[in-house]
């Protein structure tokens, strides 16, 4: 047991009056274990419901877990708050140093509510609390801000710098927050909540030290940890190649989005797989705090100057699979080049890099297609491939110079919804699709999570098991398999454990984990509180009007076959039905 732990201790923060307090909330860390546990039941208290996601009633909730700061790749912190992008449960995990962060400066979670009328910045440094002014930031991009607030601020080396760029001041509504200049809050809209709030950035830091009253059994679960991160192959090919090792086999398989899913490969995979990023590009790899694993792969990429010859500047830039998937293959995008300029220019605006090219692939298809015209585009004509186009059309969703870019700006569901195309607008539940079109479970999966992803029960993982055994899944098997995955990852981002790392934290490990720490939970114990903290998130989705029966199906998924053959509407709408009466007999939250 580690103590005097802090955890138990919520900090608020009231940006409309500028006051903040402490209070004590074991309940949370005890029976909810912490991030998304304790997260979920915060938004539910704080949040009223049918508030305006841009409203200053719309609480933003960081937390943190048992296992954060205490034991290896518990690396992340979660998000939680109403979604301007769904209209729904928002949810968002970032890593680089926010969690151990705000866990080292003492506090389990950070509920900030209310508006300021100024832009202003946010320092909290252990028990100091401190509303800086922003006027000089506001309108700089997101890399600017973290170098002016990184010289400004103290404690370098502890703290994270969490902030928007102009995207999130624009309030477009798949904005992110950037932590640490390679990680982000990335998806459905945070940092457009922040931007709604007048707050540009969030600086944390902290100098706790835990000591434990048996550091002897701390150690042994340690190194065991930390021995099976290290020497596990699939965190060899992560720390090698990242997760951008996933293009080659997808194209293979046929289950790469490809042109706004008109295909499924890319006949230019080669020239944009994880293997030619990093002959040609990688410049070094850098890890989350607390992580042995280091999967973050920047590239190191030259732009000559345009007056000098021989000289130029090397822009370091983060690259994963799934910026390569929506800014290259669902673009058209071939080159390493074009996707490396267009993920900076979305770094710098502070965009959800999945959003805004699901968000372009579709307009490209619609002005194909004639469905609207240059004068919708701003005088752009886009055109699969040509990233020089798209580097403009990314800064129109920010700068909005016409109604169609003001549309695209709140998603892609929306913006078909105004000016047609539905058939082949690519979200779920709201949310821009992934690049996994791997067969079923994928797509039941993006429709029924809590944050419509496919990091919700896995989906394409539960596809890629069935055609590994050539076997053909069953509506009700997908939802089986499904809500069992998720109960667990209930339990992991309550911790909160990088998912890279659940083959390791095994319910054994968890328990064990907690037991150190002076809980006495059971594998089935975590279970049952995984099914809890479920049903709490879809409570609090039903509440907002989330709808089983309504959800709105892209009919371009069923067009190209997947790895386990055509995806038909009947299967997912059966295995739909199946998600909901499981979930209904799950225990309440
Ligand atoms: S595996 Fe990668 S994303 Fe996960 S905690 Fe480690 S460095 Fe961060």
């Amino acid at each position: 047991m580690i103590e005097g732990d802090p955890i138990s201790r919520v900090l608020y923060i009231d940006l409309t009056r500028r006051r903040s307090w402490v209070e004590e909330q074991p309940e949370l860390f005890k029976e909810r274990l912490g991030g998304t546990g304790a997260a979920i039941e915060l938004l539910h208290k704080e949040c009223p419901p049918s508030v305006n996601p841009l409203g200053p009633e719309n609480p933003i909730i960081f937390a943190v877990g048992q296992l954060n700061g205490v034991f290896p790749i518990a690396s992340k912190m979660v998000a939680m708050f109403k979604s301007p992008l769904t209209g729904n449960l928002g949810e968002s995990h970032g890593g680089g140093r926010s969690a151990v962060a705000l866990r080292m400066a003492g506090y389990g979670a950070l509920v900030i509510k209310g508006r300021s009328e100024t832009p202003i910045y946010l320092s909290v440094h252990m028990d100091e609390v401190s509303f800086k002014d922003a006027s000089v930031l506001w309108g700089m991009g997101s890399s600017a801000t973290g170098r002016v607030i990184r010289e400004r601020e103290p404690k370098p080396g502890i703290r994270t710098i969490m902030r928007i760029g102009q995207a999130g001041e624009r309030m477009v509504s798949y904005a992110c927050v950037v932590t640490e200049t390679y990680r982000h809050f990335g998806r459905l809209g945070l940092g457009a909540v922040f931007g709604s709030k007048k707050l540009k950035a969030l600086v944390i830091s902290g100098r706790r030290s835990f000591k434990f009253k048996d550091p002897r059994q701390y150690r042994v679960l340690y190194d065991e940890v930390f021995n099976a991160l290290v020497t596990s192959p699939l965190m060899k090919k992560y720390h090698e190649l990242g997760t951008s090792m996933n293009i080659l086999p997808l194209n293979e398989m046929r289950a790469l989005p490809t042109q706004n899913l008109a295909k499924s490969d890319f006949e230019c995979a080669d020239g944009i797989s994880g293997e030619t990023f990093a002959e040609r590009y990688l410049g070094r790899r850098v890890a989350c705090a607390h992580c042995p694993v280091s999967c973050i792969h920047i590239a190191a990429f030259r732009i000559p100057y345009e007056t000098e010859p021989y000289f130029y500047k090397t822009k370091m830039i983060s690259y994963d699979y799934e910026l390569i998937y929506s800014l290259g293959a669902m673009l058209g995008v071939g080159t390493c080049e074009g996707i490396l300029k267009l993920i900076e220019e979305v770094e710098t605006l502070g965009l959800d890099a999945m959003s805004t090219g699901v968000s372009l692939a579709w307009a490209t298809e619609m002005q194909q297609r004639g469905l609207i015209t240059e004068r919708e585009t701003a005088g752009l004509k886009l055109q699969w491939g040509d990233y020089g186009v798209y580097l403009n059309a990314v800064k129109n969703i920010v700068g909005q110079p016409t109604e169609f870019y003001t549309a695209l700006a709140r998603g892609v569901d929306y913006a078909s919804s105004k000016y047609g195309g539905e058939e082949f607008a690519l979200a779920f539940g709201g949310n821009e699709m992934p690049g996994y079109h791997t067969g079923p479970a994928a797509y039941v999966g993006y429709l029924v999570g809590a944050r419509h992803s496919h990091l919700d029960g896995a989906g394409y993982s539960v596809d890629e098991k069935f055609a590994k055994a050539g076997k053909h899944p069953t509506p009700e098997g997908v939802a089986e398999a499904l809500i069992a995955e998720e109960k667990w990852r209930q339990i992991l981002s309550s911790l909160v454990v990088c998912y890279f790392g659940r083959g390791v934290y095994t319910p054994e490990i968890v328990a064990r984990a907690y037991n150190l720490l002076g809980y006495q939970l059971s594998c089935e114990d975590l279970v049952k509180i995984g099914a809890e903290i479920l049903r709490s998130k879809y409570n609090f989705k039903c509440r907002e009007g989330f709808d089983f029966g309504k959800l709105r199906i892209p009919t371009r998924i069923f067009k190209s076959p997947t790895p386990l053959g055509p995806v038909t509407e009947e299967f997912i709408r059966e295995s739909i039905k199946h998600f909901k009466t499981i979930l209904e007999s799950a225990p309440e939250g």
